[in-house]
C-alpha cells in the first residue's frame, strides 16, 4: 500500500503537507522521488526545490536519510517494512503545470506534491485530501470514501493515472453536464463575466462535436473541466480523464474574447484521444526524473492545434468565415517567422526542453513552433488527403484509424499498456494504411515537411478544395506597394518604446538595432508605438532613417535603411471556377 495524505493547515502559508504511508517495503533502503516535470508540459521544472521539512519514520522512530540527487531521498530503513515520511511543498505558482495554494483554493499537479518509490509506480496509489472545513475536492480519480467533503479518499490505479490527475480543492462552483450518460463536470474557481449556462452550452457542444469526428463512444468513464480565472494568465494541461484551465477571467465577453475560451477548451479535449491516447512511442510511460524525448510532438500538438478551431467550425461554435480567418491568421504568422528556415519540425519536437518553453528575444528568428508548422502540416497533408482520394480520403480517417488500432477492444483504462505509434514511421504507417501507399506522396511530403526547413506549399494544398490565398497588407500603399518596415517588434513598457525582438536579416538587424534598446525618436522627433507606426505608413522602402535609442544609459542613433514589408493579411477563398467536386471537398471539409 502506498497512501498519501495531503492537507493544507494553514492555507495563507502556501505549504501542502505531505504524508506518505509506504508498507511491505522490502529491502534495508528505500527510496523516494518526485517528478522533475510533468506530462503534457515539457519542461524540466524541478519540482524538488519546493519540497522542505522531509521527514520520515518507522513506528515513531526516526529513521536516517540522504539525497542522493536533486530529487530523489534515500532513506536507510533497517529491514522495516510499513514507513512513513512527512514533508512540505510550497506552493505558490499559478499555473496549470504547478500548484498554488492560498485561502481561496489549494490547486495542484501530482507530480509536484507526490513523491514515488522506483520499481512500484505500477502499484494502486491512494490520496486522502483533508481539506479546511467548507471545502470541496474535484479530481478525475474516483472517490473511493467520501467523509461529509472533508477529508474524500481516491485511488489511482498506478502513480501514472496520479500523475494525470490535478486537483481542485476549494469551494469552487461546480457545474455539471452529461453527453451519452457520461458524467462531465466543470470546477470553475474564480468569477468573472462568464455566463454559466452558455458555459457549459458551449464545453457541452464541443465535447459532442469531438466525439462526432472519432465516431465512437467516449473513452472515459467520467471528465472532469478544472477551469481557473484569473488576471491575464492563459493555458491548458490535458490529462487522460480531466483538464486544466486558465483563462483570463474576462474572457467570455465579446464574442471574438469568448474564442480563446473555445478554443482553448477545443484542443485540451482533442487531446483526450490526440496525445493521452494515440502518441507516439516516446510519451508514455514516461521517466519522470528526466527529459522524454520525441521528433513527433508536433503530430501531439500541432495535429491537435488543427483541429481546435476546425472543431468549433464543424459544430457551429464559429462561423465557417471566422474560420478561414483563423487559419489564415496561422498561415500569416508562420510565414512570418524567419526561424522556420532555420529549425525543422522534427528540431522542434524534440528540442521543446530547452527552446520553446524558454522562449527569448531571438526565439522566433531561430526556431519554429511545433504547434503552428504542426497544424500547417496537419492542414497540407489533410486538404490532399480530400484532393488525392476526390473526397474518399482525410485526415479524420488517419486520427481514427490511429484510435481504433491502439484502443480498438482494448479495455480504455489500461492506458500505458496500449500500443504506441512507432517514433520512427508510425505516423507515415497510418497514414499509408488510409491512403495506400500514393506513390511514396506522403512518404516524401512528411520527409519535406518534417525533416527540412523548405517552405511548405499552401496553395498546391488549397487547390486540391479548389480554393486559393489572397495575399495583401493591411497598411498598403494607395500605388499597391508594400509599406515601409524596420522588421522589428516593440512593446511599450511604462511610457517607453522598448524593442522586443529584432529580425534576422531585416532593415532594423541591419542597421544595427538590438533588442532591448529603447526607442525614443525617428527623424528628430519623439515617437511612440502608434507614432512610428504612422510615420513609417510616410515614407518609402529604401528611405534611409535616423532613429535615436538609449542602450543602457548610452544615447546613439542608428541610420536604418527601410524595407518592404512583407505581406501580413490573406483571405482564403474559393475559386470562382472551382469545379463541383471540388466545391464538395470544400463543404466536406467544413463540416457542411
Ligand atoms: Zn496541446
Amino acid at each position: 500500500m502506498i497512501t498519501y495524505t495531503i492537507s493544507m493547515p494553514e492555507p495563507h502559508t502556501h505549504l501542502f503537507h505531505v504524508t506518505i504511508d509506504i508498507s511491505e517495503h522490502t529491502g534495508d533502503t528505500l527510496e523516494l522521488a518526485l517528478p522533475v516535470w510533468t506530462p503534457g508540459s515539457y519542461m524540466v521544472r524541478e519540482y524538488a526545490r519546493h519540497v522542505e521539512s522531509f521527514a520520515v519514520e518507522c513506528s515513531g522512530q526516526p529513521l536516517t536519510w540522504q539525497k542522493t540527487d536533486k530529487t530523489t531521498w534515500q532513506i536507510a530503513t533497517h529491514g522495516n517494512s510499513t514507513i512513513r515520511a512527512t514533508y512540505r511543498v510550497y506552493a505558490f505558482e499559478l499555473s496549470v503545470r504547478t500548484s498554488h495554494l492560498d485561502d481561496t483554493h489549494g490547486y495542484f499537479n501530482p507530480a509536484t506534491l507526490c513523491m514515488f518509490i522506483p520499481g512500484r509506480t505500477d502499484q494502486p496509489h491512494h490520496v486522502t485530501i483533508i481539506a479546511p472545513a467548507g471545502w470541496r475536492v474535484t479530481t478525475g480519480l474516483p472517490a473511493i470514501s467520501d467523509h461529509g467533503h472533508t477529508s474524500p479518499r481516491f485511488l489511482a490505479e498506478d502513480y501514472d493515472e496520479l500523475v494525470d490527475s490535478p486537483f481542485e480543492c476549494g469551494t469552487h462552483r461546480l457545474l455539471t453536464f452529461e453527453v451519452e450518460s457520461v458524467p462531465h463536470e466543470i470546477a470553475l474557481w474564480g468569477y468573472g463575466n462568464e455566463n454559466e449556462a452558455q458555459l457549459v452550452a458551449d464545453t457541452k457542444r464541443i465535447v459532442e462535436a469531438t466525439r462526432a469526428l472519432f465516431d465512437g463512444p467516449l473513452p472515459y468513464r467520467r471528465y472532469v473541466f478544472i477551469v481557473h480565472l484569473s488576471d491575464g494568465i492563459y493555458g491548458g494541461l490535458e490529462h487522460r480523464n480531466s483538464v486544466s484551465n486558465i483563462i483570463d477571467r474576462w474572457t467570455f465577453q465579446p464574442t471574438r474574447a469568448h474564442e480563446r475560451y473555445l478554443g482553448l477548451t477545443s484542443h485540451e479535449y482533442y487531446h483526450v484521444w490526440n496525445v493521452k491516447r494515440i502518441r507516439p512511442a516516446p510519451l508514455g510511460p514516461f521517466d519522470y526524473r528526466r527529459e522524454n524525448y520525441t521528433r513527433n510532438l508536433w503530430v501531439a500538438e500541432g495535429i491537435t492545434n488543427y483541429y481546435d478551431n476546425l472543431i468549433l467550425a464543424r459544430g457551429g461554435l464559429i462561423t465557417r468565415e471566422r474560420y478561414l480567418e483563423t487559419l489564415a491568421d496561422d498561415i500569416v504568422n508562420m510565414q512570418s517567422q524567419p526561424g522556420r528556415a532555420i529549425q525543422s519540425l522534427a528540431q522542434s519536437s524534440f528540442d521543446t526542453w530547452i527552446k520553446f518553453y524558454r522562449p527569448d528575444e531571438n526565439s522566433s528568428n531561430s526556431s519554429i513552433s511545433y504547434y503552428l508548422k504542426g497544424s500547417m502540416v496537419a492542414l497540407l497533408l489533410d486538404l490532399h488527403m480530400r484532393g488525392r482520394s476526390n473526397g474518399t480520403r482525410s485526415l479524420d480517417d488517419v486520427l481514427r484509424y490511429l484510435f481504433a488500432t491502439i484502443y480498438g477492444g482494448v479495455d480504455q483504462e489500461c492506458f500505458y499498456d496500449a500500443p504506441a505509434f512507432a517514433e520512427q514511421g508510425g505516423f507515415l504507417k497510418a497514414i499509408e494504411a488510409i491512403t495506400g501507399n500514393d506513390d511514396r506522396f506522403y512518404h516524401d511530403m512528411l520527409a519535406y515537411a518534417t525533416e527540412t526547413t523548405a517552405e511548405l506549399d499552401y496553395a498546391a494544398a488549397f487547390a486540391q478544395l479548389g480554393m486559393q490565398l489572397v495575399w495583401g497588407h493591411r497598411d498598403g500603399q494607395a500605388n499597391g506597394m508594400a509599406p515601409a518596415t524596420l522588421g522589428m517588434k516593440l512593446k511599450s513598457e511604462q511610457g517607453r518604446v522598448k524593442v522586443m525582438s529584432v529580425g534576422r536579416g531585416g532593415p532594423a538587424a541591419q542597421g544595427g538595432i538590438y533588442a532591448g534598446d529603447e526607442l525614443l525618436a525617428f527623424e528628430g522627433f519623439r515617437i511612440s508605438e502608434e507614432k512610428l507606426q504612422a510615420r513609417l505608413t510616410e515614407r518609402q522602402p529604401g528611405d534611409q532613417v535616423r532613429l535615436t535609442v538609449f542602450r543602457g544609459d548610452w544615447l546613439i542613433e542608428i541610420m536604418a535603411i527601410l524595407g518592404a514589408a512583407p505581406f501580413d493579411t490573406l483571405r482564403l477563398v474559393v475559386d470562382a471556377d472551382a469545379t463541383e467536386e471540388q466545391k464538395q471537398r470544400y463543404r466536406h471539409w467544413l463540416g457542411l
